[in-house]
């Protein structure tokens, strides 16, 4: 385990690596959360990158370190998420090839996504597990690498480029509420609030079904937990029982974890939609959920929320919606 060696000149090396690839997103005063804590709480945008998440931040941080023979290799990836959008999206900005390996039961319409990059897209598999396996044997049999989603040095360095924009415009932060999944997000942001803060408390907050790190976290050791259906669908997936990174890193750097119910998800969703006027996806919403419990946030503090993608259908938005407003 070297997360010692993740130094602050990483996390410079990242931002200037990655600039030309990525939007610094507004960091917003939210009015009605504030009135409602009695603090200051603003929220980092990050559904208005490019592709639609942070993602692309750790992906473009990974393929740039590469060395230019390995990029002429190409890359490749089995998310059909936020992440493999990210990894198409830069290798396509780059003119490398880019590979997503998918399972045959991914829905149409993720695929149709992923073609606006032009990725080679393989759906050969009957599980997004052996789509996985397939990339781990094109790196060994021809040094096709395959960019991880989260349990990487350069992801985490690259989502740490956040951390630095939230202090660059709200330098006085005290806390900072994350989502938590894999934990390559939150590695990042902890990272770069304690290397480059002074005492800026780390929450991480997941949904209450299938929070695979939170779980770990209390075992002690990486476990592995069933999915089940969540409003925040990227926080699903497991964390990996051989985790190199991530589990160290929140373990050691993230103060508090927390637990999201679906109702509040939504209404996190809801609030995002009302008072800010955007729809984004449930994963996105578990730190406004968080902070709209009562007692969470401490009076007088300066809250940063971390808003992480808008990955959601307009079926999903209009079931919302129908609930709060139903007569
Ligand atoms: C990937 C993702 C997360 C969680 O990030 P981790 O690094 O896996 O913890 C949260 N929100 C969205 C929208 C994501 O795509």
């Amino acid at each position: 385990m070297d997360k010692k060696s993740i130094l602050k000149r990483d996390l410079w090396m990242a931002k200037k690596r990655i600039a030309p690839y990525i939007s610094h997103t507004p960091f917003v005063y939210s009015h009605r959360l504030s009135r409602l804590t009695g603090s200051e709480v603003y929220l980092k945008f990050e559904n208005m990158q490019e592709i639609g998440a942070f993602k692309i931040r750790g992906a473009a941080n990974k393929i740039l370190s590469l060395t230019p023979e390995e990029q002429a290799r190409g890359v490749s990836t089995f998310s059909t998420g936020n992440h493999g959008m990210a990894v198409a999206c830069m290798a396509q900005k780059l003119g490398m090839n880019a590979i997503v390996c998918m399972s045959r039961h991914v829905p149409q319409v993720k695929v149709e996504m992923m073609k606006r990059w032009n990725p080679t897209i393989l759906q050969e598999w009957d599980s997004q597990d052996a789509a996985g396996e397939y990339c781990y044997q094109m790196e060994k049999e021809r040094g096709i690498i395959v960019i991880p989603p989260f349990d990487d040095k350069e992801i985490i360095c690259g989502q740490a480029t956040m951390a630095i924009e939230m202090l660059e415009d709200q330098p006085l932060l005290d806390t900072v509420l994350v989502p938590l999944s894999g934990g390559g997000l939150i590695s990042g942001v902890a990272l770069g609030m304690k290397l480059l803060s002074d005492q800026v408390k780390v929450v991480g907050i997941s949904m209450e079904r299938s929070a695979v790190m939170i779980e770990s976290l209390k075992a002690g050791h990486p476990v592995e937990l069933p999915e089940e259906p969540t409003l925040a669908d990227s926080l699903l997936g497991g964390i990996g029982l051989d985790n190199q990174y991530t589990f160290d890193i929140v373990r050691d750097y993230v103060d508090e974890t927390a637990q999201v119910s679906e109702t509040e998800i939504a209404d996190g969703m809801a609030y995002i939609m009302e008072e800010h006027k955007m729809i984004v996806e449930g994963a996105s919403a578990v730190g406004v959920a968080y902070a709209m419990r009562p007692g969470m946030i401490e009076p007088g503090s300066r809250v940063g929320i971390v808003v992480t993608g808008r990955g959601v259908s307009m079926d999903t938005v209009e079931k919302i919606l129908e609930e709060r407003y139903r007569a």
